[in-house]
């Protein structure tokens, strides 16, 4: 691929970053771990945070934390990334879904009700802030108070994004961020758990170190989730950078909804004024032809992605679980959906570049022809 659909931005300063810590000798979780907690709990303005060694452990983590067991219900959507929902099962719980809002991608709050009015026995909800776009959490909580329910805010990828001036993380019970290299920001493999509860925090911290707070002693049954400094180290770097790097996604975003938005058999994403998308996919819907689209676009070297092709409630694993399901938005947008580049490395030759092809693919006049071939005719 000429243009890829990701590129992790790793620079010098992560390089010497780690290279520091591997002559420090002390590679597991220590000193660097540490620090990215308490720099990610001041970047998010919460109280507790808490490394782990991805987001799924983080969201198993927590959700045991929280109390879920055998055969407690959570809610959660069925457009999101498997681990949403993998980690209730591994937790005990059962998903349940709730339709998503094809507008937004996200949970429909107004869906939500009914469903927790049918079902006493849900103890929480994982919500997911869908490639960036916080989920409408003012309804979620007036809901969640409602019902007397748990909210677990799943922000892996969502670092830094905002409602009404305020970081997702911080609304629910606790949130949870990945640090995969393909979201906002990496530590290779990572996660984190936030919460403002210390008692909460005190928790996570045990289950993710084999249960114990003091050496050989363990007090429940834990897990080995630690992160490791080598991570945190990249982390802290792309942390500092993260306020830019998201920046640059709104701008390429912006980029390509203002040349985009014309075309009748697209959607460009939607952001409402009280939110900050960060983009951690830019997604369009495309109403004709996604898949002749993408295999266009795959020719000129040009990679998109389709997140997700199959909806949560049609994987097998599931299915085998809650039996069959239907929820038409979510299939109806897998089979629309197609994200393209938006990573802060693309440069402005490469988002024209995308464009052009897209017009050329709908036959469109290109308004923004790449300066290289218009050159020739001017
Ligand atoms: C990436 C992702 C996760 C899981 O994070 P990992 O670090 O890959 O384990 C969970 N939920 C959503 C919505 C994600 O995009």
């Amino acid at each position: 691929m000429k243009i890829p659909i990701c590129r992790p931005f790793i620079g010098k300063e992560e390089k010497e970053a780690v290279l520091a810590v591997l002559d420090s000798g002390q590679l597991a979780q220590g000193k660097e771990v540490a620090q990215l907690e308490a720099n990610f709990a001041r970047f998010l303005g919460i109280r507790e945070a808490v490394a782990t060694s991805s987001g799924t452990t983080a969201l198993f983590t927590v959700l045991q934390a929280l109390g879920v067991k055998t055969g407690d219900r959570v809610v959660t959507t069925p457009f999101t990334f498997v681990a949403s929902a993998s980690s209730i099962v591994q937790a005990g719980g059962i998903p349940v879904f709730c339709e998503v809002d094809e507008k937004t991608f996200n949970l429909d709050a107004n869906r939500l009700e009914e469903i927790l009015k049918a079902n006493p026995r849900i103890k929480g909800m994982v919500v997911v802030h869908l490639y960036g776009l916080p989920c409408s959490m003012e309804d979620i909580l007036y809901l969640a108070k409602r019902y007397q329910i748990f909210v677990v805010e799943d922000c892996a990828q969502a670092h830094g994004a905002e409602l009404q001036g305020k970081k997702v993380g911080t609304f629910g019970d606790a949130g949870v961020f990945s640090f995969y290299p393909t979201k906002n920001m990496t530590t290779g493999e990572g996660g984190m758990i936030v919460t403002s509860c210390p008692q909460l925090a005190d928790k996570c911290r045990m289950l993710i170190n084999h249960g114990s707070h003091e050496k050989y002693l363990h007090q429940i049954l834990g897990y080995n989730f630690r992160m490791n400094n080598l991570g945190a180290a990249i982390g802290l770097v792309q942390l500092r950078r993260l306020n830019q790097t998201n920046q640059k996604r709104r701008k390429n975003a912006a980029f390509y909804t203002n040349q985009l938005s014309g075309i009748p058999w697209i959607v460009t994403p939607f952001e409402p004024a009280s939110a900050t998308h960060v983009y951690h996919q830019y997604t369009l819907r495309v109403l004709q032809g996604r898949d002749s689209l993408r295999a266009y676009l795959k020719d000129k070297g040009i990679g998109t992605e389709v997140y997700y092709p199959l909806p949560l409630h049609q994987q097998p694993f599931l299915k085998s679980i809650l039996g069959e399901q239907s929820f038409p938005v979510s299939e109806n947008l897998s089979r629309e959906v197609l994200s393209l580049p938006v990573y802060p490395l693309l440069q402005q030759e490469e988002l024209e570049e995308i464009v052009f092809h897209i017009k050329q693919f709908f036959n469109l006049p290109s308004i923004q022809l790449p300066a290289k071939e218009e050159a020739t005719w001017e």
